[in-house]
């Protein structure tokens, strides 16, 4: 076991929030998690838990932490919490910032730092809320998850099954919720269009076979697939209560006179929880089918990057109803996509709860507040307690 001692909240909010783990799909921006993975690993390992990191393999120097306390769960049966973040962030404006982005700074009764509210700074929240607690007599299983690359592709949460025998009963997202439990949220697609023709002088429209059209009339399938997905399935809890389909960008052809060839578009859908991601697929490729068969071979359809399914936790949960009555609030649904639809795969009850704003999330001049930590720290203790203890 390592001879560290444990710093102090305020230090180890401060360590992360130093080490830079910005995850984005622009490869200069893009640096490994390796920093906060090892600081999270000391931490936790001095307070006895046994840590186990993993290399991904679908993104070589990004890394999975799981570190796990408490007795072993027999014969394979669910059992113990499961605090679950990730450990990257956002990149950061440069001109809109401020502060520097990886200087915790205490100002105006807050904390800023880039992470410090979406969320790297949850894992000191949970280290301090368990740290004076004896871990030598929980029942059940403790085990804390810190995951890469969530920012992007989510390709950490996406290997969760690599961890052997992490079989959770519950499990605790701690992204920013203001302590409010959130037990549902959509899914998202994106997926680009592409219409290929053929060129050819405008004079003779004829000569060629243009873009632009065929994809006029392939909108008119998709508006007809955007009113399908609203009468058919309904969700009322949500604020739009059922899956959206969205045209978010568009360009076809290069100049007046000459016959377009060539048409993307790229679209969204938000598909409600319960629905899967093949059946959304499928109602795509079937509206589309028409367009298909009248010029074969112009029509492509790819997805821009790996779906995420939606999730619903239950209303009468024994998770949902344990949040609720150790926050005080009713648990509601989020309008943003997290990993929890990956966590709640590995057959465990799991809800979004953590301290700080979404508002904050992404924003220059990150920030939490301090009238919010000590409340925070004694609910996450309240959630072990009740679950390990
Ligand atoms: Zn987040």
């Amino acid at each position: 076991m390592s001879a560290v001692t444990l710093p102090s909240f305020i230090e180890m909010y401060r360590q992360l929030i130093a080490a830079p783990s910005v995850s984005c799909l622009e490869p200069t921006w893009d640096i490994s998690n390796r920093q906060v993975i090892e600081l999270l690993g000391l931490w936790l390992s001095s307070l006895g838990f046994k840590v186990e990191i993993q290399e991904l393999e679908k993104q070589a120097g990004k890394y999975n932490l799981l570190a796990s306390i408490g007795p072993e769960p027999k014969n394979g049966e669910a059992s113990g919490l499961l605090l679950a973040g990730h450990t990257d962030t956002v990149p950061w404006d440069e001109g809109r910032w401020t502060r520097d982005p990886f200087t915790l700074t205490e100002a105006d009764n807050r904390l800023y730092g880039l992470g410090s509210a979406d969320m790297k700074g949850f894992f000191a929240f949970v280290i301090e809320a368990i740290r004076d607690l004896d871990l030598s007599q929980l029942k059940k299983p403790l085990r804390i998850l810190a995951t890469a690359d969530e920012e992007t592709s989510m390709a950490g949460a996406r290997e969760l099954h690599r961890f052997a025998n992490l079989k959770p009963e519950y499990a605790v997202i701690g992204e920013p919720t203001n302590m409010v439990p959130v037990r549902m949220h959509k899914g998202h697609t994106t997926d680009c269009v592409r219409i290929t023709g053929r060129s050819g002088h405008s004079s003779k429209p004829a000569a060629g076979l243009n873009a632009i059209s065929i994809m006029h009339e392939a909108l008119g399938y998709l508006k007809q697939l955007e009113q399908e997905l609203k009468d058919k399935f309904h969700q009322p809890a949500f604020e739009v209560p059922y899956p959206t389909l969205n045209f978010g960008h568009i360009h076809g052809g290069d100049a007046a006179n000459r016959i377009c060839a060539c048409c993307e578009l790229h679209m969204d859908m938000r598909p409600l929880p319960g629905m899967r991601i093949e059946t959304l697929n499928e109602m795509l490729h079937a509206h589309l089918a028409p367009i298909q068969q009248m010029y074969p071979g112009a029509l492509e359809v790819t997805a821009m990057h790996e779906p995420i399914p939606g999730y619903e936790c239950p209303a009468d949960s024994a998770l949902v109803k344990l949040a609720e009555a150790i926050s005080g609030h009713r648990a509601e649904p989020a309008n943003y996509c997290t990993e929890a639809p990956f966590v709640d795969a590995l057959g465990c009850e799991t809800i979004v709860m953590g301290p700080g704003s979404i508002q904050q999330a992404h924003q220059p001049d990150e920030f939490i507040t301090l009238a919010e930590i000590v409340p925070a720290q004694q609910q996450i203790r309240a959630l072990v307690q009740k679950v390990c203890g």
